[in-house]
């Protein structure tokens, strides 16, 4: 696409000087989460992991188990590594020149995997994306790295669905935001009720989407439709 790319003014909002702020974002949109004071040190996450493992009923000291504290503590760093990440600058680089085009863009079947923030037990499943540019659209690759840096983060799957509307809806500024995330919650296939294959499905509809049943039926549509 010959494009004119245009840095996104995430600063205009927070200006200490007290100049125009046009864009008001919300808080999880504008900065990645601020960590505890004080972080944990590695040593101490190594050594909660070594609880948890006796409490199972395991000798942390046992072989198998030995370097598993460690192998816990360097996954965290891949899980969890959306609090190190903030939307606003996922989306910051956008193409203002779109020609006449002014319908719904969609991204379908973008996989993730998340953990709920009740059992801290994965969740994963498919989020699909719309919404319908105005002046300016983001490249389509930023949209799967939106619902990754929200997914890689402790959730729940409602939170992660109008989390991932907001963030398009404050810095795009579209006509309209559609979000449906279908996923498997191990919380409940491997405890609790213990129904493997229950899928949870929740959406999220912003502006034409919310205002008007037929883009709702077709976005719907669109993301049912077609080949898998
Ligand atoms: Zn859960």
């Amino acid at each position: 696409m010959d494009a004119i790319v245009k840095p996104w003014p995430k600063n205009a909002g927070a200006n200490a000087t007290g100049n125009t702020t046009a864009t008001q974002l919300s808080d999880h949109v504008r900065a990645a989460p601020r960590p505890v004071h004080p972080r944990p040190s590695r040593e101490e996450a190594e050594a909660a992991v070594r609880t948890l493992i006796a409490y199972a009923g395991d000798d942390p000291k046992r072989e198998g188990v030995l370097e598993t504290p460690k192998r816990v503590v360097d996954a965290y760093g891949e899980l969890y590594k959306g609090y190190t990440e903030c939307p606003a600058d996922v989306l910051d680089r956008t193409f203002s020149e779109i020609g006449t085009y002014d319908d719904l863009v969609l991204v379908r079947d973008i996989t993730f995997n998340s953990h709920c923030e009740h059992h801290m037990m994965p969740f994963y499943g498919r989020a699909h994306v719309a919404y319908m540019p105005v002046d300016r659209v983001v490249g389509l690759s930023k949209l799967a790295r939106l619902v990754d840096v929200y997914a890689r983060r402790l959730q729940t799957q409602e939170h992660l669905t109008s989390q991932v509307a907001t963030a398009i809806e404050e810095i795009l500024k579209p006509r309209g935001v559609a979000v449906l995330i279908e996923a498997e919650h191990m919380c409940m296939s491997m405890r609790g009720v213990e129904k493997p294959g229950a899928a949870t499905i929740t959406t999220q509809f912003r502006g034409v989407f919310r205002d008007d049943p037929n883009e709702q039926v077709r976005f719907i549509t669109m993301v049912r439709g077609g080949q898998r």
